[in-house]
């Protein structure tokens, strides 16, 4: 199998990104790892400080590798960890990349920890990749009545090129116009998100180094393919699958008022959620769909 490493050099030779899906139970994970088993395309599973208290780094690793033993292409991902001591203990357990995040403290607290950061996980697992966050991008998957204000403050790629020099970070994920979540008129589909394509290329070509867009929520699909053509390399897409979990139960619910067994019951997540992640994967990587 080809290591994250040599799949994120692939994707800027071929103009493809890998897509990136949040879970935080069974159901979630079989969806992801059943569309890319059957699309034969990698993808990257990844939990958040806080889906990582309903799946532990361990669990969470051995799922992966079960997944590895039965074809599937898939890699683990710390999402937004904001501790080192948390970063740690996902990089005893085999994550393949973890996301420092110190993005939400000033520039130089932000520059300092990272530099630390990279520095102690290198010694726990030198193939680690690290990713660093600059520019703000917010903070939870959930459905927002408003954009926040903060997220139209957007990454420097000057400063951006500083801190990846500085910092040794394998991957950076900046500020390119998303943020987490989904406001209501995109949870219906009348409004998407937009990407600032120019910067995207200017901090891909500085920094000479993957790009990841968070957020990719609700991102309007022409964005996705220039975005990737632009320098993404890694896309995160995790309010959507929410919402289709949340929604396939309700159906279920609404359908089957008696039923009380739970694989019977999260069959309409599972449904939802793979096609998702199926339309998802072919998009970043430019397959017809
Ligand atoms: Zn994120």
């Amino acid at each position: 199998m080809k290591s994250l490493r040599e799949i994120l050099i692939e994707g800027a030779q071929k103009k493809t990104a890998i897509g990136h899906f949040n879970f935080s139970d069974l159901t979630a994970f079989r969806a992801i790892a059943d569309a890319s088993r059957e699309l034969s395309l990698p993808v990257m599973v990844g939990l958040s400080e806080g889906e990582r208290t309903a799946v532990s780094p361990k669990t969470a690793a051995a799922l992966v590798s079960a997944a590895r033993a039965e074809g599937v292409h898939i890699f683990l991902n710390a999402d937004h960890t904001h501790s080192l001591d948390a970063a740690k203990i996902a990089a005893e357990a085999g994550f393949d990349e973890i996301i420092f995040d110190a993005s939400r403290l000033p520039y130089e607290e932000n520059l300092q920890q990272t530099i630390d950061a990279v520095r102690e996980l290198k010694k726990i697992n030198p193939e680690l990749l690290i990713e660093g966050e600059l520019g703000f991008i917010g903070a939870n998957s959930q459905v927002l009545d408003v954009v926040p204000e903060e997220s139209r403050r957007f990454t420097d790629p000057a400063q951006a090129a500083e801190f990846c020099k500085a910092t040794g970070i394998d991957v950076l994920a900046p500020a390119v116009g998303t943020m987490h979540g989904m406001v209501r008129a995109m949870v219906s589909g009348n409004e998407h998100k937009h990407l600032d394509i120019p910067r995207i290329k200017q901090l891909s070509d500085f920094t000479g180094l993957p790009i990841t867009l968070h957020g990719g929520s609700g991102t309007e699909d022409s964005d996705f393919v220039a975005g990737i053509e632009a320098g993404l390399r890694i896309v995160h897409v995790n309010t959507e699958l929410r919402l289709a979990w949340r929604e396939g139960m309700q159906q279920s619910l609404d359908e089957l008022p008696n039923e009380i067994a739970p694989y019977k019951l999260m069959k309409n997540s599972y449904v939802r959620i793979k096609e998702i992640v199926s339309a998802r994967l072919k998009l970043f990587n430019q397959i017809p769909y």
